[in-house]
């Protein structure tokens, strides 16, 4: 169900909610955010906030908060204290909405972080961020020194700082790195949950879905549903790009119109502006200009289009730009970002990029219809052999991209070059 923003506006609810009163500072922050009710409440009343809210992660997976929060809350044990991960590593590269909440609203990240703590009965917070995110870092350090030197908390906050890979920020891949290990996933079936930072029950939440966490404890779970549908409730950040004229994060109710939520950044999707609209990033899928007109913010309206939410990136490519050059040049990274221990990974995706770069060429001319064929046989090999998702993402991209610009395809192929 498409949630129209303008009809939100007259209803007098307003936007944005953990985007409202940015500020790095403590004082100021409480001003506007008063401090979490860590101790009033009884522990499991947060949860069951939560839970009633009905919020799912929105770092990519959409698994709902509260059953983690449970998972880990009830392998909690004194002699097992459980462990906060905030997952601030942010690998996809058209997101950038959780390095903003890092470096311009540290404290509402922490609240939320300090509520799952208290939560699930953990003692420690590890707040995990890009080494190469230097403001984000620096803020969440700053902000770590002025609490401990204003609010007294039983709870020790520290960061971490998490190679600059993709895959480093795979649940499986920050325990690991946490651990001493190497920052890769693994298909291991024992989960964060169960065994991860030194062995204790971890939860690993990233930094939105946090935010929002802090939010419902403060506002309740009814506040939080003003916005969004029924099955997806609340807002979402969302990060555009591309063909728009205010690019960056914007705050936007989930079952949001996509073609508002581009107005909103100033874009507009007619078929002479836009090419096309990668919904979910790098790991997401592209949706024709039609497509994308009629569908809404929600998986349950991508998933037919075999795309998704994801981290709530959304790039618009620019009528002028190729698409097929575009995607060739995405599948490259992709590639590039294997961890290098799956071997249907490490092979299949480099050859998926390779074929997807000559098809973009035109290089392959004489035998053009088995290009496109041995990309979907290849795709098919691949899909959901690593012991993560990225090859699962390149397949999204690549059958997408073969799809949205069929056209452009055949022309590649024929050797007519690109009109754009
Ligand atoms: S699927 Fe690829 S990126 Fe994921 S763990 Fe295996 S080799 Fe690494």
């Amino acid at each position: 169900m498409a949630v129209a923003l303008r009809e939100l506006e007259t209803e007098g609810i307003t936007l944005p909610r953990i985007l409202a009163g940015l500020t790095n500072d403590l004082v100021e922050h409480r001003r506007r955010y008063p401090a979490p009710p860590l101790s009033a409440r009884p522990l499991g009343d947060i949860t069951t906030a939560i839970e009633r809210s009905g919020l799912r992660g929105r770092g990519g997976a959409g698994f709902p908060t509260a059953r983690k929060l449970r998972a880990v809350a009830d392998r909690h044990s004194h002699s097992r204290h459980p462990v906060v991960v905030v997952n601030g590593s942010e690998g996809e590269p058209a997101s950038s909405k959780d390095v903003v909440l890092l470096t311009r609203h540290p404290h509402l990240v922490l609240d939320g972080a300090l509520l799952a703590a208290a939560a699930t009965g953990a003692r420690e917070v590890i707040v995990c961020i890009d080494e190469t995110a230097t403001k984000a870092l620096h803020a969440v350090r700053k902000a770590i020194n002025e609490r401990a030197r204003t609010e007294a908390s039983s709870r020790v906050i520290r960061v971490a700082t998490i190679p600059h890979r993709y895959v480093a920020g795979e649940e499986t891949a920050l325990i690991h790195w946490l651990n001493g290990g190497e920052a890769k996933p693994t298909s291991n079936p024992t989960r964060p949950f169960e065994a991860g930072v030194g062995g204790r029950p971890t939860l690993v939440d990233n930094v939105e879905t946090l935010a929002h966490v802090a939010q419902i404890a403060r506002h309740g779970p009814d506040w939080f549903r003003e916005f969004g549908t029924d099955d997806e409730p609340g807002t979402m950040l969302v990060t555009i790009t591309g063909a728009v004229t205010r690019t960056g994060v914007h705050e936007v109710p989930v079952g949001a119109r996509i073609s508002e939520v581009i107005a909103q950044a100033g874009g507009f999707l007619s078929s002479t502006k836009a090419g096309a609209v990668l919904v979910g990033g790098y790991f997401g899928a592209w949706l024709s200009i039609d497509q994308a007109r009629r569908t809404s913010l929600t998986n349950e309206d991508l998933r037919p289009l075999g795309a998704g939410l994801g981290c709530g990136a959304i790039v618009v490519l620019p009528r002028t730009t190729c698409g097929l050059k575009e995607t060739a040049r995405i599948l490259a990274w992709l590639a590039n970002e294997s961890a290098g221990q799956c071997g249907s990974c490490v092979h299949g995706l480099a050859a998926i990029a390779g074929g997807f770069a000559n098809l973009n060429d035109g290089a392959d001319l004489t035998r053009g219809d088995d290009t496109v064929d041995r990309l979907v046989r290849w795709a098919g090999q691949v899909e959901g052999r690593g012991a993560c998702h990225l090859p699962n993402g390149a397949v999204r991209l690549l059958r997408s991209a073969l799809t949205v610009f069929a056209d452009d395809v055949e022309r590649h192929l024929a050797g007519r070059g690109c009109e754009r």
